[in-house]
């Protein structure tokens, strides 16, 4: 069984695009209109000769309680069956939400790497020192449609896996 990296996130983080990022095609639908990836989406990546089953989590929907659409929805057993939890922020909009899912996916699993996406721009680089605030010791800086910050977000993948 290969170990399972899911990438998670509110809707319109850019989890389907760090998705096609990883496995270098487009598998995943992209969409400016949130929540259009309507199911769990699984392909087996390679990392050099690091083998994983990726998924980009879906299903989600725009609304306010979407955390809980979560909570009783088929992603969350994706999230409980995963190994290792690609946690996906948009760094120009950080939102309470997105740190109360944080906090719930913390009592699933203690393997969450934090990649902080969108970071296009130097001046959106210094915006990620706020985010340590959020309790990890390194964050991800990366830009999916850019490919900015990719190489070292797959090499701490490799060191997980
Ligand atoms: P998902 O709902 O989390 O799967 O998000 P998508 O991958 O569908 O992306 C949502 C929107 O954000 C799309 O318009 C993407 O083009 C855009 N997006 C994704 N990554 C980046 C990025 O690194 N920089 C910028 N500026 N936009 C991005
Ligand atoms: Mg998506």
């Amino acid at each position: 069984v290969l170990p399972r990296v899911a990438i998670v996130g509110r809707p319109n983080v850019g989890k389907s695009t760090l998705f096609n990022r990883f496995i270098g095609s487009r598998k995943a639908i992209t969409d400016p209109t949130p929540g259009v990836t309507r199911d769990p989406i699984f392909q087996r990546a390679e990392f050099d000769e690091t083998a994983c089953m990726l998924i980009d989590t879906g299903g989600l929907t725009e609304s306010r309680d979407y955390l809980d659409t979560l909570i009783t929805s088929k992603s969350l057993s994706t999230i409980e069956q995963a190994d290792i939890l690609v946690f996906v922020l948009d760094v120009t909009e950080v939102t309470p939400e997105d740190e109360e899912f944080i906090n719930r996916l913390r009592q699933l699993s203690s393997r969450i790497i934090l990649a902080v996406n969108k970071v296009d721009n130097e001046q959106r680089e210094q915006m990620v020192w706020e985010y340590y605030r959020l309790g990890f010791d390194t964050i991800f800086p990366i830009s999916a449609t850019h490919g900015e910050g990719i190489d070292e977000l797959v090499e701490e993948l490799k060191l997980r896996i």
